[in-house]
């Protein structure tokens, strides 16, 4: 595998938006595992309660599973559920369990509601020996507190976008929320990339929406598109991301070709739209 050049500080990237089916858990998954193959440490916090991320990299994640929850709500060590996956020795994993569904509705009585997740989370990096290249927060399909301390804790969000219809709907209200986010709770974020994903090139639609978001965000769309392919839909019910499922499928291929681009482009500097 390709050697990639390493951050010089860990980039903490959260995959966000708000629509659901759009590609977010298997963007984090896969993004992750093809950094971790071509000789990255990563790390992947599944902050969705629906653990699909969990699922997808063969960790344990069963109500009585010490998990994200417990960080968030009762003030757990981040480095006590952390879970190595069974793919790659230098992926890992914080699992999230049934338990997360209720944590929107209790952070809302919580002191420092927003900042949970950021604070175990920097802790964390501090306190380790050998840290992470990268750290992937896998969000839920909402803009709530889960969100928001996604958003807190990272400096760079990474928006999926499905290249079929209604792809742009929303993405305006998304990008007002993390503009809200920078002004009020965390000024070093920004939205430093965007994947095109479920890219079918033989309809005009997808050619279409990929050219309308080329022509609106130049800077952050990675030139690499994630095709459709079944072999990357098949790969979670083996518990497996699809560079170890099928590490030659057109799938797996743009996914390390994704993963390529976004270590060579390297962190965003500080102010950079
Ligand atoms: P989200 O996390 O945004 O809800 P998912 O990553 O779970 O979205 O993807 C939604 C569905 O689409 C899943 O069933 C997933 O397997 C499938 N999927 C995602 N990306 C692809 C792809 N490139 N090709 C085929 N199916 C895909
Ligand atoms: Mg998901």
């Amino acid at each position: 595998a390709e050697r990639l050049p390493k951050p010089e500080r860990t980039r903490i990237i959260t995959v966000s938006n708000q629509k659901g089916g759009v590609g977010k858990t298997t963007t984090a998954v896969n993004l992750a595992a093809a950094l971790a193959r071509q000789g990255a440490r990563v790390l992947v916090i599944d902050l969705d309660p629906q653990g699909n991320a969990s699922t997808a990299l063969g960790v344990e994640h069963r109500a009585d599973t010490p998990s994200v929850y417990d960080v968030i709500i009762n003030d757990m060590d981040l480095a006590s559920v952390v879970q190595s996956s069974p793919e790659f020795g230098s992926l890992f994993c914080v699992p999230a369990t049934i338990h997360l569904a209720g944590a929107e509705i209790e952070l809302v009585s919580l002191v420092a509601r927003e900042q949970r997740l950021s604070r175990a989370l920097s802790l964390h990096l501090k306190t380790m020996t050998d840290p992470y290249d990268y750290v992937f927060i896998d969000c839920p399909p909402s803009l709530g507190l889960l969100t928001i301390n996604a958003f807190v804790a990272a400096k760079e969000v990474l928006i999926p976008i499905q290249c079929e219809y209604y792809a742009l709907e929303g993405l305006s209200q998304l990008l007002k929320n993390i503009e809200l986010i920078e002004k009020h709770l965390n000024p070093e974020l920004t939205v430093s990339t965007i994947l095109l994903t479920m890219y079918d090139s033989r309809t005009n639609l997808a050619n279409q929406v990929a050219q309308d978001v080329r022509d609106h965000f130049p800077n952050q769309v990675l030139s690499t598109l994630i095709p459709r392919s079944v072999r990357v839909s098949e790969a979670p019910s083996y518990g497996q991301s699809v560079i170890s499922y099928d590490l030659n499928s057109a799938g797996s291929l743009s996914y390390l070709e994704a993963a390529a681009e976004i270590a060579r482009r390297g962190a965003p500097q500080t102010g950079e739209r």
